[in-house]
């Protein structure tokens, strides 16, 4: 009896990375520390807010970023990535707002699941 078919999982994140370099992504310090953040991948956003580090300029781009966005992309910091990044899912409004920055296609609602761009 052949075996059944090993899933596959499509992860249109992997290939965009268009959300790490569109918006300023902050977040409170207490959050910063609870995940071990280092200072060196952090600005201070406000007295009670930091934000990543390249995201609070006119061009964002988080210095976490690692690949070219649109074409290969991974998250160095994945494992202690704050709240902002895991709340954007692939396929929703804030999706679609970052990859038409980034002149990529929406992609369809069907598509739509947490972001895993690390
Ligand atoms: S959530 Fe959307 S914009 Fe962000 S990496 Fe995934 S596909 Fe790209
Ligand atoms: S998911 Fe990673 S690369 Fe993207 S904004 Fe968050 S920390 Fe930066």
């Amino acid at each position: 009896m052949m075996n059944a078919p090993a899933t596959v999982t499509f992860n249109p994140c992997l290939d965009c990375g268009a959300c790490c370099a569109s918006f300023r992504v902050s977040f409170y310090w207490a959050e910063a520390v609870s995940l071990g953040l280092p200072d060196t991948v952090l600005e201070q956003a406000s007295p009670w807010h930091a934000c990543l580090r390249g995201t609070n300029q006119p061009a964002p781009r988080c210095h976490a970023l690692q690949g070219e966005v649109g074409q290969s992309v991974s998250c160095s910091l994945y494992a202690q990535r704050p709240s902002p990044c895991r709340e954007v899912r692939a396929g929703d409004a804030q999706c679609r707002k970052a990859r038409q920055r980034h002149g990529l296609p929406a992609l369809a609602a069907a598509e739509a699941f947490r972001c895993e761009s690390g």
